[in-house]
């Protein structure tokens, strides 16, 4: 089985039940919805095709404090023009007002990086921008401003028409894109009581990412506008570090933008892009994550098919980098137990009773061989788990059994999760209620437990 997972975005070139089909047989663990194109009406269509085909988390992809341009006209930006751009609807104007926090001088980039401005001049609440590179400007195209600090508000009134929208069809995660802080995190948890993924993807959100994690469900490495608004050559290490980080504390995490980019047009990737997507599996990567390769793509059910050959070829190679501390909580020590046990004996599969989904991805940040089978009673957590490393969620409600092992064992054993010669490890929180807090380790061999299933 696949333990790397795979998010895959669904636009015009894979929203068909039949390709959606494709890419889940590929592959794919995850649909990703981005917000920045289409409406509400295509975004429905979405969610039930995929519900349709398979039992996988919906990934709302929310723009929050991303700047983009507005303009009903597309037009070429001529090198030395200077163009006017308000922040109040004006011709071309800018979807969020960062007018006071920004001054003459300062670099603004325009679709992805492309076309850099200067500002020149400040006045009336309008920026004259300066154009130093050319390019061609349209609705709705992304806005960078390097290393600035912006203070923009988190949800736009459309950022709240859509988490309404997520809440209705009860989405497993959304992800927030240029989360800056804490706060921001907050914000969305406020009116949200989902997943979150705080998107990584600027100078801020660099710098607070500790802070984030310990709030946010999980992290995507942004790196799309990441390496527009950070000098390029800074992603990998930055990538890295993060993905460390999320593993030490068990978070979910995400590697995300142009991993097999010349699929778009091509049935072929790159042998760079090929070696990227091994390089982030190896960082820790819990998930990888097609963006237009699957959303606008000539290839999107072989793109997922490449990453998941990469995937395959590349995960047994992969080593924990969790470090040992201090006394965290029950979970944690019993997890770093759970490794030890796994590389200790012959051991097939590791079971994890949990309620939050928190002892499964304890576990699974230290990449051990065997599966995980993480068991909860939960119908969210255990699509949400879908895209924990090496974990494969199943929903069986135990909750009201006195002997918790036997029944969900003997469940595992009629779905045919496990057989006979198999030797299996259960951990779960025995008489308590606490979270956090999976205190038992049972080894079993299956044959042998079997005799106490009817019991
Ligand atoms: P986006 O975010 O695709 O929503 O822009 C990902 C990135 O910037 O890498
Ligand atoms: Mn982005």
């Amino acid at each position: 089985m696949k333990k790397t997972k795979i998010i895959a975005t669904i636009g015009p070139a894979s929203c068909t039940k039949d390709i959606i089909k494709k890419m889940v047989h590929a592959g794919m663990n995850g649909a990703r919805i981005n917000t920045a194109y289409g409406d509400t009406a295509q975004y429905q269509n979405v969610i039930e095709t995929v519900r349709k085909v398979a039992d996988i988390p919906i990934i709302i992809d929310l723009k929050g404090p991303e700047i983009r341009l507005k303009t009903s006209q597309k037009r070429i930006l001529q090198k030395g023009e200077i163009i006017e751009v308000g922040f109040n609807g004006e011709e071309v104007s800018f979807n969020h007002n960062f007018y006071d926090t920004v001054g003459v001088g300062d670099v603004i980039l325009i679709d992805n990086g492309k076309i850099r401005t200067i500002i020149t001049e400040k006045t009336d609440e309008k920026l004259r921008l300066l154009v130093i590179i050319s390019g061609t400007i349209e609705d709705g195209k992304g806005v960078n401003i390097p290393n600035k600090r912006l203070t923009v508000s988190t949800l736009t009134d459309y950022d709240l028409e859509i988490i309404n929208f997520a809440k209705k069809f009860d989405v497993e995660y959304i992800a927030l894109s240029f989360t800056r802080n804490v706060c921001d995190v907050e914000d969305l948890a406020n009116v949200y009581n989902g997943g979150i993924i705080a998107k990584i993807e600027n100078f801020e959100g660099v710098q607070n990412v500790n802070a984030i994690l310990e709030v946010a469900n999980g992290i995507m490495v942004a790196r799309g506008d990441l390496g527009v608004e950070i000098e390029p050559e800074k992603v990998p290490l930055v990538q890295k570090s993060i993905i460390k980080r999320c593993n030490q504390r068990g978070k979910l995490v995400v590697t995300a933008t142009e991993m097999l980019e010349s699929m778009v047009h091509h049935p072929q990737p790159t042998r760079a892009e090929v070696s990227d997507v091994a390089n982030a599996i190896l960082d820790g990567s819990d998930t990888i994550m097609l963006s237009g390769e699957t959303a606008i793509g000539q290839y999107p059910v072989e793109a997922v098919e490449m990453m998941s050959r990469i995937a395959n070829e590349t995960e047994v190679a992969v080593k924990s980098k969790v470090e040992d501390t201090c006394f965290v909580n029950i979970s944690d020590t019993v997890s770093r137990a759970i490794q030890r046990i796994c590389q200790s004996m012959p051991l097939d599969k590791v079971i994890t009773l949990t309620k939050t989904g928190y002892t499964a991805r304890m576990i699974a940040r230290f990449k051990i061989f065997q599966p995980i089978i993480a068991v909860t009673p939960d119908i969210k957590v255990k699509k949400q788990l879908e895209l924990t490393f090496g974990v494969q969620p199943v929903c069986i409600d135990y909750l009201t059994e006195k002997d918790t092992i036997s029944f969900v064992a003997s469940k595992l054993y009629s779905s045919h999760l496990f057989s006979d010669k198999e030797t299996v490890l259960f951990t779960a929180g025995a008489r308590t209620t606490m979270r956090h807090a999976s205190n038992s380790i049972e080894i079993h061999r299956i044959e042998e437990l079997r005799k106490f299933f009817k019991k």
